[in-house]
């Protein structure tokens, strides 16, 4: 299933569900990619799977994705996953009610229009509004790539007090200084039930990168999913992944 891409003392090590925690990237990850975000579908087999496993890890699986939480609890109803929601922005843990980091409303607003202003007459694009951030998709379009990215980092660039710019698959995105998902691993890994566990991390492209750090020096298994990234351990696919999660949540107890 993995194709393990180093040596390293851990060859042939276990998932020891007492002391493992599971992050998890979302589309490209868990998902088979999709031309615009709302397309994606989720199967059903992957949901009983994903309740299953966390059932089997004491809770500690979460997922780490750009989407909004509100949206990946859409997505996996009826679970309510432990969650980190736009690139770090949100927090939700079992139980808990979703913290999110702020910017200040004008900042928001402005740079709102700032970005409907840059696409304004051009197809094939599609400008997502989520909370305290921007999300603009180009999947649609994507030989304007070189193009919209130098004019989303001069937007940036121009508001760097309070915004950074995020390159990911086929999606650029403006948010709040000092979100990234190498900060949501931190905090996750900061508190019960993720606390003192070895983490591991599945992610798809280069907004994973960080995460994959992180993990990193937590000791934790690094997974790079599919051909865009590269990490210690390889996964070929979405397919691939929901396949070793079954696995895993059937009791199986193997990494590579
Ligand atoms: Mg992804």
């Amino acid at each position: 299933m993995f194709n393990y891409m180093q040596s390293s003392q851990s060859r042939g090590a276990g998932v020891d569900p007492a002391r493992t925690c599971l992050f998890l990237d979302v589309d490209g990850t868990l998902l088979d990619l999709v031309k615009a975000p709302e397309q994606v579908r989720v199967p059903a087999a992957l949901v009983s799977d994903l309740g299953q496993l966390t059932q089997r890890l004491g809770g500690a699986l979460a997922l780490v994705s750009g989407r909004s939480v509100a949206q990946l609890d859409e997505l996996f109803q009826p679970l309510r996953l432990p969650a980190s929601g736009v690139h770090g922005l949100e927090l939700r843990l079992a139980g808990q009610p979703l913290r999110r980091r702020v910017c200040t409303p004008d900042a928001l607003h402005r740079i709102r229009s700032e970005a409907e202003r840059l696409i304004v007459g051009q197809h094939g694009l599609q400008l997502e509004f989520k909370p305290s951030a921007v999300a603009l998709h180009y999947r649609g379009r994507p030989e304007a790539e070189d193009e919209l990215r130098a004019r989303m980092r001069a937007l940036a660039a121009r508001h760097a007090e309070q915004f950074s710019l995020i390159d990911g698959d086929k999606v650029l995105e403006l948010v709040p200084q000092g979100c990234s998902k190498a900060a949501a691993i931190d905090e996750l890994m900061a508190v019960d039930p993720f606390r003192g566990r070895r983490p591991c991390y599945l992610g798809d492209d280069t907004t994973d990168f960080g995460a994959f750090e992180a993990v990193r020096r937590y000791e934790g298994v690094d997974v790079a999913v599919g051909n865009r990234v590269t990490a210690r351990w390889h996964l070929s696919g979405p397919a691939a992944v929901r396949q070793w999660l079954a696995q895993l949540a059937a009791g199986e107890s193997r990494l590579p």
